[in-house]
Order: C-alpha cells, then sequence, then structure tokens
C-alpha cells in the first residue's frame, strides 16, 4: 500500500521545527534551571550573612544573654533567639516556629504566615551562664516571583519561536528545493514534447543539486546531439534516396511505353511503377518528419480562411471522392479563420481528408466542421467510414503503424505522423475519436 503523499517540502519543515523545537526546549529549560540555582545560592548566602547577624547580636550582658538589636536585619527576614530550656529571648515577631531539630547551619524550607522562607539554625551556642540558640530565615517570595516570571516568559516564547521557525524553515525549504522544481518541469516537459534542447538553469550555489542539474544537462545534450544526428540521417537518406528512384521511376515510365511489351512484363512494370510512387511518397513524409523535428522546415504564419482551403481540397480530390461516390460536406463557417501556414496547413488536412476517403464506406459521407472557444479553435474531420478498434486507436500516430498493412498496400503508415508534426508545428493537438463500423473523428486543436 502506498503511503500517503508528504511533500518533501513539509516534511523538511517539520523536521526542522521540531528539531529547532527540541533545541529551544532544551535551552530554555537550562536557562530556567541556571536561574533558579543562582537565585537559591543567593538567597542561602543571604541567609548566612543574616544568621551570622543576628548571632553577633546575642550579647553577654553580666553573664546572661541579651539581644542588642542594633543593626536592623532586611526587611524579608525573620530571626528568632532562644534559651536552652526553650524560652525565648529574642524575636523579630511573627508565628516562627522552632527549629531545635534542624542540624545547625543547613537550611530547610518552612512557611510563615502561608509563605515561604528558608530558614537556618545556629545550634547552641554560650553566652555567659547560658546556652542560646539563634535562628534566621528569608523570604523566598521575591526568588519564586523572578522564576514565576521566568516561567511564563519561556512557556509564552516557546510557541511564538515554534511559529516563526515553521515560517523560516519553510522558506528555506522552498529555496532549497527550488532546483528540484525546475528539474521535474524540464523532465515534464521532455516527457510530453521530447524537445531535447531544452537544458535546466543551475543555481550558482555549486552544490550536490547544481552537481546533478550539470550531469542531467549533460546527458541532455548527448541525447540531443543524438537524436539530431539521427534525424540527419533519416534526413539525408530519404534526400539520398529521392535521385536513384526518380530514375527507376522514369526509366519504368519509358519502359512501359513500348508496345511491344507481354503481358505479363507490363504488369510486372506497372507493380514496380506503383511501388516507386509509394516509395515516393514515403520518403516525401520521411523528410517532412525529418525537417519539421530538425526545425528546417520554416513556418508562415497567415491568416487563413478555412472555407475556401476546404473548397480547395474538395477540387483536387474530386476524381478520389467521385469513385468512391463518398460526399465531402463544407461545414466551415465563411467568416472562419486561422492563424497557420497555408501550404502546411493544406497538407494536414489533405492527410485527414485522404485517409477519410481511403477508410471511408461507398457513398459515405465526410464532415469538416470548426468551432471556436473561448481560447482556442477546433476543426473536426469526421468521416463514417470503417472506424478504428479500440486497441489500434491509440497507435495511430505512431511511425508506421497500420491498422491493416497486408490489406491496405498503397498506406504508408506516416500520414498520420506528418499530420500530428504540423498540428505541433501550430502549438496545437491532434486527438482521435472512433468507433468499429461507424467512423472516425479528427479533431485539431489550436490555442489563439
Ligand atoms: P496510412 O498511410 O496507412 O493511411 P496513416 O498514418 O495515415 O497511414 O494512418 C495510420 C492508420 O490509421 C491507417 O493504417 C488506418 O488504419 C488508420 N486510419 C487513419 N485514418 C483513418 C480513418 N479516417 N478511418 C479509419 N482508420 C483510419
Amino acid at each position: 500500500m502506498r503511503r500517503p503523499h508528504i511533500k518533501i517540502r513539509t516534511r523538511m519543515t517539520l523536521y526542522n521545527t521540531t528539531a529547532s523545537f527540541l533545541l529551544f526546549a532544551a535551552a530554555f529549560a537550562t536557562i530556567y534551571l541556571l536561574t533558579a540555582h543562582t537565585l537559591m545560592a543567593y538567597l542561602r548566602k543571604s541567609l548566612e550573612l543574616a544568621l551570622a547577624q543576628v548571632v553577633v547580636q546575642v550579647e553577654n550582658r553580666n553573664g546572661l544573654p541579651y539581644y542588642e538589636d542594633e543593626v536592623p536585619l532586611a526587611e524579608d527576614a525573620r530571626y528568632s533567639v532562644w534559651l536552652a530550656d526553650g524560652a525565648l529571648l529574642s524575636t523579630s515577631g511573627g508565628d516562627l516556629p522552632e527549629l531545635s531539630d534542624a542540624a545547625p547551619y543547613t537550611p530547610v524550607h518552612i512557611r510563615i504566615e502561608n509563605a515561604e522562607y528558608l530558614a537556618m539554625t545556629s545550634g547552641s551556642f554560650t553566652v555567659g551562664s547560658e546556652q542560646v540558640c539563634a535562628m534566621a530565615a528569608v523570604s523566598c517570595e521575591s526568588a519564586q516571583r523572578v522564576l514565576m516570571m521566568l516561567r511564563l516568559i519561556l512557556i509564552a516564547a516557546l510557541p511564538l519561536l515554534a511559529l516563526f521557525s515553521v515560517a523560516i524553515n519553510f522558506a528555506v525549504a522552498g529555496k532549497i528545493l527550488a532546483p528540484i522544481h525546475s528539474i521535474t518541469q524540464t523532465a515534464d516537459k521532455l516527457a510530453s514534447g521530447g524537445d531535447f534542447s531544452l537544458r535546466m538553469p543551475e543555481s550558482g550555489m555549486h552544490d550536490e543539486l547544481d552537481d546533478l542539474i550539470h550531469t542531467l544537462n549533460r546527458m541532455l545534450e548527448t541525447l540531443d546531439e543524438a537524436f539530431r544526428r539521427e534525424r540527419r540521417f533519416t534526413s539525408d537518406a530519404s534526400h539520398e534516396l529521392r535521385t536513384p528512384l526518380a530514375v527507376i521511376t522514369s526509366y519504368t515510365e519509358n519502359l512501359l511505353a513500348y508496345s511491344a511489351l507481354s503481358e505479363e512484363q507490363r504488369d510486372s512494370l506497372q507493380t514496380i511503377l506503383t511501388e516507386c510512387r509509394r516509395m515516393n511518397r514515403l520518403i516525401g513524409q520521411m523528410l517532412s518528419i525529418a525537417r519539421a523535428q530538425t526545425g528546417s522546415l520554416s513556418v508562415h504564419p497567415e491568416t487563413l480562411f478555412l472555407q475556401d482551403t476546404i473548397d480547395g481540397i474538395r477540387s483536387a480530390l474530386s476524381e478520389q471522392l467521385a469513385k468512391r461516390n463518398i460526399v465531402l460536406h463544407n461545414d466551415i463557417p465563411a467568416d472562419f479563420t486561422l492563424i497557420a501556414d497555408q501550404s502546411l496547413f493544406t497538407q494536414l488536412l489533405l492527410n485527414l481528408i485522404e485517409n477519410a476517403i481511403k477508410y471511408g464506406k461507398d457513398g459515405g459521407n465526410i464532415t469538416v466542421s470548426a468551432k471556436s472557444l473561448s481560447n482556442k479553435k477546433q476543426i473536426m474531420v469526421s468521416d463514417d467510414g470503417i472506424g478504428i478498434s479500440e486497441t489500434d486507436l491509440p497507435h495511430i500516430f505512431e511511425r508506421f503503424y497500420r491498422v491493416d498493412a497486408v490489406r491496405d498496400r498503397s498506406g504508408t503508415g506516416l500520414g498520420l505522423s506528418v499530420a500530428q508534426e504540423i498540428v505541433h508545428l501550430h502549438n496545437g493537438t491532434l486527438q482521435a475519436s472512433s468507433t468499429l463500423g461507424k467512423g472516425t473523428c479528427f479533431v485539431i486543436t489550436l490555442e489563439h
């Protein structure tokens, strides 16, 4: 089963954003833990100072301990000093818990009036004749407030950074993948048009994609050269065959003019002449295709009144039409015009109409019609002849493809290939639809 199609750009964005998100989350967690640690160390230092201050301020007055509040503690600090029997010597006020069980100089968290404090005791020490114990506490509130603010900022920043990261990564992925788009577009044009003169633009970054484009362009160049050589060969070979063929035709015609020929000799010469003429047509068609493909066939677009063109073709083919008793209906509106090469377009229509006669039925009809659509024009050549089967239809534009080559010795199998080349030279398309035994319709579509 094929997996759902997710574009590389989306995937790259997803991976990079996830990586950035995890990186940001780890960085934020580190920042938060470091800040918490620093604040805690600061609080502990303040607590130690506060406790030292409290201890120093317990004086010996006449052998008895006395707390002299000479230097008041910081506002958010508390203290208490008590004697060994538990009697309170001095306190900063408030409901301070006793920490007699706590280990000396070890910070502990306590709650005073619903607020959290860090507290520490001094352990007992002797002042005069008494054992005294001091305790100091500093409020954790400001540190907690700072940490809460930091938490809020980091939590809010994380999705914003993720969004920002999506935008940046999407744009960067688009830029990185742009050459792949151009490769796909060129490959697409190659697949539909087979124009091997196309090249892919290099980005100039000299990266792996540029290397790939460079290699593909070299491959295209090699293919282009090979195709050009093949077309040149076809064109040259066709050209070279014309002269000897003309000589054979002319000598055969001369021989046929002799009256002292036996019936058998005459038949043989007639067959040679028929084959020569067919070969001549075939060479002409091969040349047309080769010239169209090498670009050496010049196209001179001009305004064409199609109704007149069809009338001209009808007169030229009147003998063939009459022989098969076929009627050619010219349904082209009088004002219907096309911008096309007069001679090439006439040849194209001639090919289609000759086929319609050849594969039409005796006493049948051929209709040539046209219509203008919003941005294109269509010309239809339809007949009510033998039709083409579903299996043959996709192949009829292939060179030398003939549905019934055994029965039909007059065809070359190149007529429709020539027709298609001419339509391509006019940037159009040629399509066929057919029902076996009912008839065929060829549609030429030109963009305008
Ligand atoms: P050919 O010289 O054999 O006519 P084409 O390239 O013109 O070569 O046509 C290719 C094949 O397509 C033909 O052999 C024929 O079988 C089929 N074909 C073309 N036009 C028609 C048509 N109007 N009706 C039926 N078959 C057709």
